[in-house]
């Protein structure tokens, strides 16, 4: 399935609460990033009333119970994320990342944990290797593709989106707005104006809604990635180097399962790893771990 990335600064809107967290050079930077100027420029609060999540879905494996994190600020954090599994090229990228040592995060969408014979038993593998490697929502069934409309309909997309949550049973509420970079965290949220609406309700049900500072992108006809290993390696040390990422010293790549299903573009993802790996100062982590986040 091929789904066509629509990503929305031309109205945005920064809402900022810890500006502390987020320099105004990083935020130029995301704008630099997108070739766009944002029409739009406020600071509101988000909407902070209703529920909010204690530690995400009830679990008893210990190994989710969230721990107090300690952020070395001499180091870089690194947070690999693919998305639209399980599809083919999942396990692919699970066992290369698995075989490095390299944490990531997988964004599900539900019905291909349903569509396909091996759906569940992949999310169970990547969900029982945490803290290696952890699954989070990424909506029912990626909005078929319509992002307008479904945006435009916030309240059946957040029940689409807690649909999903009961299907993919991720351990944390994380989530990925498919089509759409936007930022929801506890005190802080950057969302464009289609997506806001959601945005705000997702926020009150206590999720954390996560974007990406950079991209490895692929055609969309054989989805077969764009850029060498060393040209991502190289644009992901530079904006770590230049704090043009969301927050400064974390950068969140995204990248999708299928992107890698031929072997030869699996040693591209493994080459971009290794280069990675040999910088000392970063440290690769899942995105429950990310600074900021409501528990
Ligand atoms: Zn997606």
């Amino acid at each position: 399935m091929q789904y066509n990335r629509l990503v929305e600064y031309h109205e945005s809107v920064q809402i900022v609460k810890m500006k502390h967290l987020i320099g105004v050079r990083a935020l130029s930077g995301l704008f630099l990033m997108s070739g766009c100027t944002p029409n739009e420029v406020s600071s509101v609060k988000p909407a902070t009333s209703g529920k909010r999540a204690n530690t995400a879905i009830e679990t008893s494996a210990d190994k989710f119970a969230r721990k107090p994190f300690v952020y070395d600020s001499s180091r870089q954090y690194i947070y690999i994320s693919f998305d639209d599994g399980p599809q083919r090229g999942t396990m692919e990228s699970y066992a290369v990342c698995k075989e490095l040592g390299i944490k990531a995060t997988y964004f599900i969408v539900a019905v291909h944990v349903k569509g396909r014979r091996d759906g569940r038993r992949i999310v169970n593998t990547i969900y029982n290797n945490y803290p290696g490697s952890v699954t989070a929502n990424h909506s029912y069934d990626h909005a078929k593709g319509q992002y307008d409309s479904f945006y435009r309909h916030p309240n059946r997309a957040l029940q689409d989106f807690l649909r999903a949550q009961d299907t993919i049973r991720p351990p944390y509420k994380l989530l990925r707005l498919p089509g759409n970079n936007a930022w929801v965290l506890k005190d802080t949220m950057r969302a464009s104006r289609l997506v806001r609406p959601v945005a705000r309700k997702l926020d009150s049900a206590g999720y954390n809604v996560l974007g990406w500072d950079a991209e490895w992108h692929f055609n969309h006809k054989d989805a077969r990635p764009l850029q060498s290993a060393e040209k991502m390696a190289q644009k992901i040390k530079s904006l770590l180097d230049s704090n043009q990422t969301f927050t400064r010293n974390h950068l969140v790549l995204l990248a999708h399962d299928r992107m890698f299903q031929r072997s030869s573009d699996l040693d591209s993802l493994k080459k971009m790893l290794q280069i990675l790996k040999q910088n000392p100062r970063y440290v690769f982590e899942t995105l429950d771990h990310y600074p900021g986040l409501k528990w």
